[in-house]
């Protein structure tokens, strides 16, 4: 007779970002559909209904189980210098108050600490923007997961760069160095680093990086066939415990469709096969109205049909949106992104290389037009652009916080979509991507990699208490 496995409590702290909490929900209901794992969220009041309703009628184990537990954000805290009822980034639409956002999200140490004290979990999935995580984990004797949510490529170029310093041995910001001792030739230019946008936004980076590496282990939004020799180096060179469980929009993210999204669903379904170009910079990128309208010149010179997601700072409609609208969809909010890029219609997407995007369109096998903006941006577009073969890079050429820091013309946007749209070099891309689209299956699936990955992290979780 096998003794029946044990209890295992993970308690989940995602941060407060669109980016950053759905595919960290994506992981929740991948822990969830396991058996005998009673896995709960920390979060906000302003996030809790989202989250709430993100995770309703999830698929769980045998005695599985998800909850929510509520703290208050401290936006009202005189040190955090937000507006009472700012409670997620995707609010906030200021460099200035991006920092302040994050430094407030500290504030939630204690409040975490107290509810670990209560309840005593087996383990803490905390987000890398919860540098606190390790530490008062490390008190309570359980051992913290870091959730960064980006991929081991992009993982593996930050530590060779704060290794070697290679940007320091170049004379100006434009001149091109290579990121030593990778498996690949990567180039990059100063511009285009990881900068943080402040001295102590680049401090806070620092220690949440540092505290990341303290942690006992890593869970990563990848799968191992896509960026095999990066978790490897990870493993052996970086000699960091990760699990690789991804991608985790392919497990069973909720698929519950709204009127607006079934129009531009059905708008897809009568259109050819590959024939229309998703363009969308995430959730927190906003650019400028003169940038969009060159966007809007070149979607309309490109030829193409498109579904287009416009997610304006400043400004209203433009002309240009308004004429182009026969020949596509133009969505201001929230678009159902993977349903939208799975969908067979749609060829090509135009992306500004955040992490979940990028997986998001490997996973439905699609070639892309890179456009990066901030964070680790540049380093993902190479792994799309150099190293898989799956993209061509717009050429955005500079760092810049939630909006773009090099001007592109129409023209140089319209040459990339018809690279990755038309012609032998477009059909290469996609038969590599949909090598990959199938590889990213195959991992998510029972007995692959991804899947056996988490068993073996959620045994060695279980095996760890007394
Ligand atoms: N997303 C979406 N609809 C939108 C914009 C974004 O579903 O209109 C989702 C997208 O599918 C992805 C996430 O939001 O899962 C954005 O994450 P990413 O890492 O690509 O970029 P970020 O928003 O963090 O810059």
């Amino acid at each position: 007779m096998t003794t029946p496995a044990r209890q295992l409590h993970v308690v989940f702290l995602p941060f407060m970002a669109s980016g950053h909490t759905i595919p960290m929900l994506d992981i929740v209901r991948l822990f969830a559909a396991r058996d005998h794992v009673t896995s709960t969220v920390i979060t906000t009041p302003y996030n809790a209904p989202n989250i709430t309703k993100s995770l309703e009628n999830c698929k769980t184990g045998t005695n599985s189980t998800i909850s929510i537990h509520i703290i208050p954000f401290p936006s009202h805290e005189p040190e955090s210098g937000l507006k009472d009822g700012i409670e997620n980034l995707d609010q906030v639409t200021s460099q200035d108050l991006y920092s302040k956002f994050v430094f407030s999200a500290q504030l939630l140490k204690n409040p975490v600490q107290r509810f670990l004290e209560e309840t005593r979990p087996h383990c803490l999935v905390a987000a890398f923007f919860f540098p606190f995580a390790t530490d008062i984990a490390a008190k309570l004797g359980i051992p913290r997961l870091d959730f960064h949510g980006t991929g081991f490529f992009p993982k593996c170029a930050m530590a060779v760069v704060q290794q070697y310093q290679p940007h320091n041995s170049v004379l100006s910001d434009t001149e091109v160095f290579t990121l030593p001792n990778l498996p690949h030739q990567v180039k990059l230019t100063r511009l285009q680093m990881s900068g943080a946008g402040s001295a102590d936004m680049a401090r806070f980076i620092a220690v949440a990086a540092q505290a990341g590496m303290k942690s006992y282990g890593e869970i990563f939004n990848s799968f191992y066939e896509l960026e095999p020799d990066y978790v490897q180096y990870y493993r052996n060179v970086l000699k960091r415990k990760c699990w690789p469980i991804g991608p985790v929009s392919l497990g069973n993210r909720g698929k519950t469709v709204s009127d607006s999204e079934h129009k531009c669903l059905e708008w897809l379904d009568s259109k050819e096969s590959n024939s229309v170009i998703y363009v969308c910079f995430g959730s927190t990128t906003k650019f400028s109205v003169p940038q969009l309208k060159e966007i809007a010149l070149a979607l309309e010179n490109s030829g193409k049909m498109f579904v287009w997601v416009v997610n304006k700072g400043k400004g209203e409609e433009s002309e240009d949106e308004e004429r182009i609208q026969s020949r596509g969809i133009i969505i201001r909010g929230w678009a159902p992104q993977v349903l939208i890029l799975e969908h067979r219609a749609v060829g090509g997407f135009v992306t500004h290389c955040g992490w979940n995007s990028i997986l998001e369109g490997i996973s439905a096998g699609i070639p892309m037009v890179t456009w990066p903006v901030f964070a680790e941006q540049f380093y993902n577009e190479k792994l799309v652009t150099d190293i898989l073969k799956i993209g061509v890079q717009v050429g955005s050429k500079k760092w810049n916080v939630m909006t773009e820091g090099t001007f592109l013309k129409s023209e140089e946007i319209e040459a990339a979509l018809k690279r990755i749209m038309v012609g032998i070099e477009a059909l290469e891309m996609r038969s590599r991507a949909k090598k990959l689209k199938d590889l990213a299956r195959e991992a998510v699936e029972r007995g692959g990699s991804s899947y056996r990955d988490l068993s073996s992290l959620i045994h060695e979780l279980r095996s760890r208490q007394p």
